[in-house]
Formats: C-alpha cells, structure tokens, sequence
C-alpha cells in the first residue's frame, strides 16, 4: 500500500512525484509509456521559465531523473479503472488485471491524446502519410509538401519545425488562428509556410501512400485538390480520464473537475495537469497543478483519518 499513486508521468505527474516524495510520501508513478507525455513530441518548449528555447524531450528526461533522484518507481501499466476501497484506491490495469495496486491517496495526471479529424482517407493513411507528430515524422519530410491542419499552438509551433524540414507548409485552419499572436508573427513571416484561414480537409487521397488532402473553404464551399506527402493533425485534445468516468468527477467533456488545491469530489483523490477543466494548459500550469496536487494528497493523508 502507497501513500500515494500517482497515474500519469508527464509534468504535472512527475512534479507531483517531487513534491510527494519531498513531503517524505511512498510514492509510485504509473504510466502505460514513456515518461514525459505529450511533451516528449514536441520540438521546441520556448515558455518554461529558466530553460529558453528547450526540446519537449530533453525536458522530459531532465524531470524524470529528478523523480529518479528522489527514489520514485515508475511502474509501468495502463490503469483501467481507479476504484475505491475501506482503506483508499485500487487501482486495476490491462497489463496485470490480477496485480492492482494500492494506495490511499491518488492523483489523477492522465493529461490529454491528441483528436483525429474523422475525415475518409484518414484511417487509410495513418502512418503512411498522416501523423500526428512532426517530431517523430518530421524528418521523413524533407523536401516535401506538407499540410498541418489546425490554427492553435501545437500546429502553429510544429508548423514551424515542420517549415526548416519541408519544401512547403500549408497550415488549413477551419476559422481562425487561435493559436498565441508571437508564434502566428513567426509562422506568417517563414517564407514556404501557406496559411489558409476558413479551410477544412474533406479527404486523404492517394494510392499506397498519400499523395494529395482535399480542401473546401467554408465561406463558399469551393473545393481544391493540395498535393502533399504528409498531413499533421493538431486539432485539439481530448482528456484521457476514462479510469475515473465512475466515480461522478468528470464534467461534460470528461475533463476531472476539481478545486483549487486539486481535489476532487473524492476524499483521496486528486488531480492535476492538462486532464483538469481549466483555462491554461501548458507546461508550467501542469508542474505546478502536480506541486498544488501532491501538498493537498500530503495534507489530507496526515489529517483525513
Ligand atoms: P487547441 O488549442 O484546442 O486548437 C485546436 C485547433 O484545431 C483549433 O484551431 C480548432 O479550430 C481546430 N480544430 C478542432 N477541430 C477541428 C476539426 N474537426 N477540423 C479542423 N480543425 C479543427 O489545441 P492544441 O493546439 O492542441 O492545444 C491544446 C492546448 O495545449 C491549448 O490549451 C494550447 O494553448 C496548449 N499548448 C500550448 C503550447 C505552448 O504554449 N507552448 C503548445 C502546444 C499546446 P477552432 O478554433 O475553429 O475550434
């Protein structure tokens, strides 16, 4: 039995994991992947404070060794289900169904996977063309044609990778660019990078490797035929939360609500990062959700009982 479980290793987990393990907890981090999260794709990180212009990856590896110094285990499994018992949480994964593990407090940093568009071709194509990752597929694209659909940060800042690696980058965007004023400044002024506001891909087509993305502009429903190797999707996130969608702490679009000091409507169970219902989600909120998170878990494991 744990003092504390924390499931999800990417920033808000790992900061969690420091926090918890500096409050003298026993703590486990548990993630089905590699530490990091959704940072571990992405290029550049230009807004932590103190690092500059940093590498998602390098981010990520320099946290975990943090957890690491501070003797945290990182377990590796897909947790299914976070149920409640007379002492805390079980919390139950595919990969050892028979072997839960225990704890009496848990935070929840299960962060966000990436949308797909539901477009035909789509399924076709997926990795084979259509990626949802410019650091993994990026490479493969030089000298191409590329599209990036979507108009906020994540497209705007892998469109930018995408530009030093690509022969053209066309960015679709379905209204406007929501992405922040200083990235869209930077992305406008590269000189092979198409902006197209008010466009929506209808369709992947080519033969056994994609070769085109069907486009229609909203505004006059006029279709065109863009000619491209690879297609990256950054049209938003979804919360990965189904392990607690039964213990009534998701809000309509599944996001786990809770308070200022990350807790839930569940005495024990916390939450932090991009898997909260929030305004901002970047880096910095998620590290410091994960320290808000692991001092409330710390509090409430010394007073709860
Ligand atoms: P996002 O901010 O939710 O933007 C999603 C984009 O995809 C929007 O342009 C949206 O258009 C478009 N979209 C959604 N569904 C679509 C569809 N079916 N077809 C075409 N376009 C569609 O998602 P994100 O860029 O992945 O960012 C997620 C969060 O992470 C945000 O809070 C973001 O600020 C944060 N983030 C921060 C950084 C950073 O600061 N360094 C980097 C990456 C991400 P509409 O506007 O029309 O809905």
């Amino acid at each position: 039995m744990y003092d504390l479980a924390i499931v999800g290793c990417g920033p808000a987990g790992m900061t969690a994991a420091i926090y918890g393990a500096r409050a003298n907890l026993s703590v486990v981090l548990l993630d089905r992947l590699a530490p990091g999260g959704q940072i571990i794709n992405t290029n550049e990180i230009q807004n932590y404070p103190g690092m500059g212009t940093v590498n998602g990856a390098e981010l990520a590896i320099k946290m975990y060794e943090h957890t690491q110094e501070l003797g945290v285990p990182l377990d590796y499994r897909t947790v299914t289900s976070v149920e409640r018992t007379e002492n805390g949480f079980s919390l139950l994964s595919s990969e050892y169904p028979d072997d839960p593990v225990s704890a009496r407090a848990v935070v929840m940093a299960t962060g966000t996977s990436p949308r797909t568009l539901g477009v035909e071709g789509e399924g076709r194509f997926k990795g084979n063309g259509v990626s949802w990752c410019a650091v993994c597929d990026g490479a493969a694209c030089k000298g191409q044609d590329v599209i990036v659909v979507g108009g906020g940060n994540s497209a705007v800042e892998e469109a930018l990778f995408l530009s030093e690696v690509a022969r053209s980058v066309t960015v679709l965007v379905r209204r406007t660019m929501r992405a922040d004023p200083a990235s869209c400044d930077l992305l406008r002024a590269r000189e092979n990078v198409t902006i197209r506001e008010g466009w929506s891909v209808v369709s992947f087509e080519g033969g056994s490797c994609l070769e085109a993305a069907r486009v229609r502009c909203s505004a006059t429903g006029e279709e065109e035929v863009i000619s491209c190797q690879h297609a990256f999707e950054y049209v938003g996130l979804d919360p990965v939360t189904d392990c607690v969608s039964d213990l009534g702490v998701l809000d309509e679009a599944g996001y786990v609500i809770a308070d200022q000091g990350m807790r839930t409507s569940v005495p024990g169970l916390f939450a932090a990062g991009d898997c909260i219902a929030k305004e901002l989600r970047q880096v910095v909120t998620a590290c410091s959700d994960g320290a808000v998170a692991a001092r409330s878990a710390a509090h409430w494991l010394k007073t709860a009982r």
